[in-house]
């Protein structure tokens, strides 16, 4: 009998984790799309962080040969800062995370993390310290534990339910009649795309990574539960180098810098403020939004 339920036993374990695997690169792809054939060098080093310094250096990057989609990219943010990237549709934003985390190879130029450069470092590493929180965050189909756990396999109860805490869900968990044994996800509680962003924050807030990468969310939640998320999502960002993708202007004006982009190149840069009083693309984008909120709420 041993002999059959040990193989049977580790087969489990082994389909559970690529299950997993799988559902964790699913989530990643939303943002990062499909990663290339990227290896650490032969004696690459872990990445020591030190306040999580980003540094985009003359960056050029394609996905194939004949399409340039960055061009020239030199973009710094200090430790603790808050950059936020806005742009239209398909200038680059989220191709700028891709290539952080290293999912693809810069074409020119270099992208360092407190001075190293990504391509020298283990890509455990590299992923260890940044955290993404995605737009939409997938549920693996297991408990509101595990869920929140992901990524941190060895996080204690308590561990767990600070986190769940500060991302505001334990007292939405703990009144469910199975607690964190909850079953969620396909087959089991479905949450509200509110409540999933904050097991995601939950998970981030576990995982501590000195590095955010937010995905903004375009699908709008009601202003409420917008309004509390983005509050979690900047309570998370203190302390942490913060990179936002945004899409709605209204909820990175705080941010210490905003990078405009267009068809792959800077073309502005500063705070809400200064950009504002440049009356330039930054600025038409703002009226705009405000135009379409304006009309928004009146209806
Ligand atoms: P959005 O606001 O719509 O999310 P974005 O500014 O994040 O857009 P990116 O996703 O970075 O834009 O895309 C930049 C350009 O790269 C686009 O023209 C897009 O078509 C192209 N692109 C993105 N991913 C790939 C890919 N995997 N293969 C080839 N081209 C891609």
């Amino acid at each position: 009998m041993i002999q059959i339920t040990m193989p049977l036993s580790f087969l489990g374990t082994v389909y559970r984790e690529i299950r997993q695997a799988l559902v964790d690169m699913g989530e990643m792809f939303d943002l990062l799309h499909q990663p290339a054939e990227i290896t650490d060098k032969p004696g690459a080093k872990p990445l020591a962080v030190s306040g999580g310094a980003i540094a985009f250096k003359g960056v050029n990057f394609a996905y194939s040969p004949e399409r340039p989609i960055l061009k020239g990219i030199d973009l710094t943010v200090a430790a603790g800062q808050k950059v936020a990237l806005v742009g239209p549709s398909g200038s680059g934003k989220s191709t700028i995370g891709r290539l952080m985390f290293r999912f693809y190879e810069v074409t020119g130029g270099a992208i360092t993390i407190d001075g190293q450069d990504v391509r020298d470092v283990t890509q455990e590493s590299l992923h260890a310290a940044i955290g993404v929180v995605p737009q939409d965050t997938v549920l693996f189909n297991d408990t509101i534990r595990y869920n929140v756990a992901y990524g941190r396999a060895n996080a204690t109860q308590d561990e767990i339910e600070a986190a769940a805490r500060a991302a505001k869900i334990h007292d939405f968990v703990m009144s469910l009649p199975e607690g964190y044994d909850t079953q969620v996800g396909e087959r089991g509680l479905k949450l509200s795309g509110g409540e999933k962003q904050r097991v995601g924050i939950a998970r981030t807030l576990l995982k501590n990574p000195p590095i955010l990468l937010l995905d903004e969310a375009t699908s709008a939640l009601d202003t409420q539960t917008e309004r509390d998320i983005q509050e979690s999502l900047d309570a998370m960002g203190r302390g942490r180098t913060v990179i936002v993708i945004a899409h709605r202007l209204s909820t990175i004006a705080d941010a210490d810098r905003i990078v405009v982009l267009e068809a792959g190149e800077i073309v502005e840069e500063g705070t809400h403020e200064a950009l504002l009083g440049r009356s330039g693309r930054y600025a038409a984008m703002w009226a705009a939004q405000s135009a379409e909120e304006a009309a928004a709420a009146a209806e």
